[in-house]
């Protein structure tokens, strides 16, 4: 029997079991898939983006409400703590213009390695193809090679992940083991995931895949300037990412969730009208849009396909008010929400309801934009609950 048993081996499962072998307990790894960590590889396939440098204040903001709960292991754990764990892997860091923190390798897979080889030396055993099923008394239940067994140990750290890519192993399949010991959990919906629009076929055959670049998307209050590319069923990229929680808490509360582009961010209003009225009242509507404006290609025929006619300009410009029908299904959203509550854990992530068994990471309900913010989280919550599970 170990002391503590992590369930999931991506990087909030990873980092607990560091953080509890750190203060001597002996630390088993179960892992559903063949290797450990394939989101975190998936991650780091267009930059792991790690963490972000702008300021502590600043950045625990960008949790939202949830800044409230993670705040404290954000602080025990902040990004200059995850740059100097990196150093300690050998793993030096390149700092983006917009403050966002990568491996000094781009990828993942090196620090990958050093990380579970250090594990491995101090001990941490790994358990990969065990898939946990559930509890049976005080006893957790794998299936493994087809058979099922028993596994006990005295504390027990889930890092399941949440529902996105599920083909990388965080599938949900935990749910029915949680929910069949009375724990409430609240459905998994996407994050930072692309947006649907009824885009009219004439535009998807033209822009799909188009990118849409130095612009500036609002929903309400919140605004972020950045890219996104036009697929054949709505939009994604990281501009969009930025948006899903205004956007949801539209959806939430009935309201048609409108996405505004600002398509001249760079442009004041007087500015555009005086372009307007320096424009021959003769020129066609793309004309107009070409050399009043200089907007041509899917920046100009999205003008159109929000609906907004010569009379609307240049407002409808600044403010291209894009009707949007949903959320792109789970398979590609970067991250989810839902899972376990917050109101379900105590300030350690113990399960209150279940002494000695802990939740950390994407299986637990928070969310947050991309930007290093997910997996700064995921590894602050590990390091927490591996402390605290480990006295
Ligand atoms: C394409 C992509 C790009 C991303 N880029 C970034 C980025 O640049 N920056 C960033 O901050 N975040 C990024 N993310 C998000 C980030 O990868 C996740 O938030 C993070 O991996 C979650 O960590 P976790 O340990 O909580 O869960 P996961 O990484 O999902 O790990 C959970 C582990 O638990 C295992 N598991 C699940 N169920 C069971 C079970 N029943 N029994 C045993 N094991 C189980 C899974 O196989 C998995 O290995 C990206 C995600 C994707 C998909």
């Amino acid at each position: 029997m170990s002391d503590i048993i992590i369930i999931g081996g991506g990087p909030a499962g990873l980092m607990a079991a560091e953080a509890a072998s750190q203060r001597g307990a002996s630390v088993c790894v179960y892992e559903a898939k063949p290797t450990m960590a394939r989101k975190f590889l998936m991650a780091g396939k267009s930059g792991l983006n790690i963490t972000h440098s702008e300021p502590l204040d600043r950045f625990l903001s960008r949790y939202g409400d949830d800044a409230v709960r993670l705040a404290p292991f954000l602080r025990a754990f902040p990004p200059e703590a995850i740059t100097a764990w990196m150093a300690g892997l050998g793993i030096g860091v390149k700092t983006g213009s917009s403050g966002m923190v990568f491996p000094q390798q781009w990828k993942a897979s090196p620090l990958l390695r050093a990380w579970l080889r250090r594990l491995d030396a101090a001990g941490v055993q790994f358990f990969p193809n065990h898939f946990w099923q559930g509890f049976e008394g005080e006893a957790l239940v794998f299936k493994h090679g087809g058979e099922n067994i028993l596994v006990k140990a005295d504390r027990a750290i889930f890092a399941c992940g949440g529902g996105s890519w599920p083909r990388l192993g965080s599938d949900g399949g935990w749910r029915k083991g949680f929910e069949a010991a009375g724990i409430k959990l609240l459905p998994f919906q996407p994050s930072n995931g692309a947006l649907l629009v009824d885009w009219s076929a004439h535009f998807v055959e033209r822009f799909h895949g188009a990118p849409l670049k130095g612009v500036r998307f609002r929903v309400g209050d919140v605004s972020s300037r950045g890219e996104a590319v036009v697929t054949k069923s709505g939009l994604e990229g990281s501009g969009i990412y930025q948006m899903s929680e205004a956007l949801r808490q539209k959806m939430a509360a009935g309201e048609q969730p409108i996405l505004e582009i600002d398509l001249l961010p760079d442009s004041q209003m007087a500015r555009l009208e005086k372009r307007l009225e320096q424009a021959g009242k003769k020129e066609s509507f793309s004309n107009l849009l070409r050399k009043a404006f200089g907007l041509r290609g899917a920046k100009a025929s999205l003008v159109r396909e929000a609906g907004q006619a010569r009379g609307d300009l240049p407002k409808g410009l600044k403010r291209l008010p894009l009707t949007v029908a949903g959320f792109a299904d789970m398979e590609r959203a970067i991250s989810s929400v839902g899972g376990v509550p917050w109101e379900a854990l105590d300030d350690n992530l113990m399960v209150n309801a279940r002494p000695n068994v802990y939740c950390v990471g994407e299986m637990v309900d928070w969310d947050a934009p991309t930007g290093g913010y997910l997996l700064s989280a995921c590894l602050a919550m590990g390091l927490v609950a591996g402390r605290a599970a480990a006295k």
